[in-house]
This record gives C-alpha cells, structure tokens and sequence, in this order.
C-alpha cells in the first residue's frame, strides 16, 4: 500500500506559474494547502496558494526548510538545479520522479533516455563549433534544427539551420557553448499524449491532442480529432506508457509527437508534469490533469478518464489576444454555453506571453474548433 496523503495535507510546489495555480485551484477544493517556491504573492500560483516561499532555485538551505514544511513535493517548473532536486526527495517526495526531472532538462539526455528504450527520435548529435554543426547538418540531410540543450521553451534557444544557411554567423549568433542539432522533420501533425501513473503503477491516458503551434508557441489544440486514429493513438499511448514505466514515475506527463510525412511516428519531447496541450481536459474530463496529478502524488484512488464531452478544443491566449479593457463586444466569447475563460492573473502582458486560455466543448472536433478560434478573435472586437 502506498502512502495516502490525505485532504488538509500541504502540497508544495515548485515553480509559481499557471501550471502550480491549475493544480492548486484543483487542490484546494478537495481540501488540500498549497506552499509554492520561487516567486511572490502575486504571481499566478501565488494568488491562489496559503503559502508563498520566495527565494532562489538554487537556494538549497531554503527549498529544504520549503520541503520539511511540505507533506508532498512537485514541480511546475523543470529547470531545478538537479542537486537540489534531489536533495528535495530526501525529503519530502518529489513526484513525479528525480531522475525524469534532471533526464527532462537536457534535451540531449532526454532523446538518448527515449533512444536507449526503443522510442523513435529524430537524429540528434551534440555540436561545440560551427564545423560540427556543418557537418552535422550534412549527415542529417541538409536542413537540422539547432538547440539549446537546455533551458529552451516556446521555441526560444532553437535556430532553423536551412542548406543555404551561414553556418558561421548562425553559431556566433546562438552564442551556444554547445548544442544539439536535430534532424528536421518534415510532418503532417504534431500531437501530444497526456498520461499519468500511480504509486501502485496504474496508468491513464487522456486521448491524444492535436496541437497547432504558431511562431513555434502552442496556439490551439483539440481533443478527439479525427487526424489521430485509432491505431496511431494506440502506438502513442504504448510510448507514453513505456516512458512512464521507464521513469518509474508517479504522476503526470506529456510527450510531445510528431506523425512525419512518411506515415512514421516521432518523439519531439517529454514535458514531466502537466502540459498546455492538457488544459482542456478542465471541461472535457471528469478528472481533468490537474486533479490526475494530485490523485497520483497523493496516493489517491485512481480512475478513468471519463470525457463529460465528445470534443474539445483550447486556444491559448497570448497578450497579443487580450483586450486592454474588458466589456462590450469582446466579452461575446462567454455567450456560448460551452465556452469557458481561464485568465492566469499575469499582472502584466506582453505579446506572446501566455496569459489564459479559451476552451470550448461540444459534439464536434471541426466545429469547437472553429468556435474557439472565433471566440479569440471576438476578445479583440472593439
Ligand atoms: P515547448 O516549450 O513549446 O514545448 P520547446 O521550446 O521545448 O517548446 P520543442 O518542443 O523542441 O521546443 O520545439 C518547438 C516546436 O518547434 C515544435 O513543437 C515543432 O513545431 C518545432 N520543432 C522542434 N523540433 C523539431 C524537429 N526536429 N523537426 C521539425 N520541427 C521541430
Ligand atoms: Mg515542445
């Protein structure tokens, strides 16, 4: 029998962003007190949380005075300096797991992690100068992405490496010591898997996401889209579970796909908690990927993913999406029954910032699409 920790229980979490204010929102009405690390009172988890430990990620003296007065630990957040993560788990779990958190923050562990158990990758090689990076591009066909190998988000720290391509101004600009260069691949979608498993090693899995991403930045993504059939939903669900398995990991996490232009699939990247993809999960299921995680780190009962809808899709708003002022036309999108606003209490916007989300439920992928595209555009009516 796992430890059950129980509703009164406090839940640390590090990281202060939207992710830590989903789960604690969750959290909290069943009971549970939420101390989060690393930022103020008013930032998006700080708002909602009983507790707000500032200080530094690499303050290890204060993130384990943060851990004893937690019962459970878990992250929003990956770049956590791996000892301190590690000397969390000493003393409070840190779920989901120490070594999928430090595998999770370089992408070159974490491809050669997915590699060494079979997944499918693109070809990826670490570079230190502009010959390798030349080279690499040639071995890799001609046209590679460069990374940062870590701290990367939201397609920032990657540079397109084209055939014609400068490779020698490119390096110096990146600035990079090193960096991973990746074989570009040519697909039809990109998809993610949201999966979560409990101490007992119960496995769930929501239906796969499709995910349309502009300027590199997730933009819209759509449960139950017809693009992701069944057999390839099936293979997903396989990876997602041996990555799972792999980690020994309890509680949620996404994997990132791509199905390429030649029919196979590819694994782009492991977020090791809960994902934007996932948000809409909130309205589509009745345990939505917040309450999953809490479930699973709290040695909760598990469950089935039960959808209360048949579709769903989310848009992300960025602060190119907001309104400077609310009222009249722009707060249209709430008419629809199904639609649902989520603002993240971002004090300020800036473009590209993520500082919400639309959802919108419904009967038909296609439609609750359309609709919540619309419903974005209707924010900015005058
Ligand atoms: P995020 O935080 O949004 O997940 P990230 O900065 O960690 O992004 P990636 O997920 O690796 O970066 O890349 C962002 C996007 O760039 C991908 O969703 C995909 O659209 C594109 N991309 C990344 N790697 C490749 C690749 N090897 N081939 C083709 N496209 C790629
Ligand atoms: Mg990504």
């Amino acid at each position: 029998m796992s430890r059950v920790v129980g509703p009164g229980s406090t839940i640390g979490v590090l990281g202060v962003g939207k992710l830590g204010r989903m789960l604690a929102v969750s959290a909290r009405q069943m009971g549970y007190r939420i101390a989060v690390f690393g930022g103020d009172r008013d930032s998006p988890a700080g708002q909602v949380s009983d507790l707000v430990w500032t200080g530094a990620f690499d303050d290890q003296d204060k993130l384990l005075e943060f851990a004893q007065a937690c019962d459970v630990v878990t992250y929003e957040f990956e770049n956590i300096p791996s000892d301190a993560a590690a000397a969390i788990d000493q003393q409070a779990a840190l779920c989901p797991g120490v070594q999928l958190l430090q595998t999770a923050q370089n992408r070159f562990a974490e491809k050669t992690a997915l590699s060494s158990i079979g997944l499918p990758t693109a070809g990826f090689r670490m570079v230190s100068s502009s010959e390798e990076l030349a080279s690499a591009r040639a071995d890799f066909g001609g046209h590679v992405i460069l990374k940062a190998n870590t701290d990367g988000y939201d397609g920032k720290g990657q540079w397109s490496v084209a055939p014609t391509t400068d490779v020698e101004s490119l390096w110096n600009e990146a600035g990079l010591n090193d960096g991973i260069v990746e074989e570009r691949i040519d697909f039809d979608f990109e998809f993610s898997i949201v999966a979560g498993r409990y101490a007992d090693g119960t496995t769930v899995f929501f239906d796969p996401l499709l995910n349309h991403h502009a300027n590199h930045i997730l933009d819209v993504s759509v449960s139950a889209a017809p693009q992701v059939t069944e057999s390839i939903a099936n293979d997903a669900v396989e990876m997602a579970r041996a990555v799972l398995e792999h980690f020994d990991v309890v509680g949620v996490l996404c994997i990132e796909l791509f199905l390429a232009n030649s029919g196979r699939l590819v694994v782009n990247e492991i977020a090791p908690r809960p994902h934007n993809s996932g948000h809409l999960t909130i309205e589509a299921y009745h345990c939505s990927q917040f309450e999953l995680q809490l479930r699973a780190i709290c040695g909760l009962p598990s469950v089935p993913l039960v959808r209360r809808a048949p579709a769903a899709a989310m848009a992300n708003l960025l602060g190119q999406h907001i309104p400077d002022a609310w009222g009249g036309d722009n707060l249209s999108a709430l008419k629809s029954p199904g639609s649902n606003l989520h603002l993240y209490g971002k004090p300020e916007s800036r473009i590209n910032r993520k500082m919400g989300h639309i959802t919108i439920t419904g009967d038909d992928p296609a439609t609750v699409e359309r609709e919540v595209r619309l419903a974005r555009e209707a924010l900015l009516q005058p």
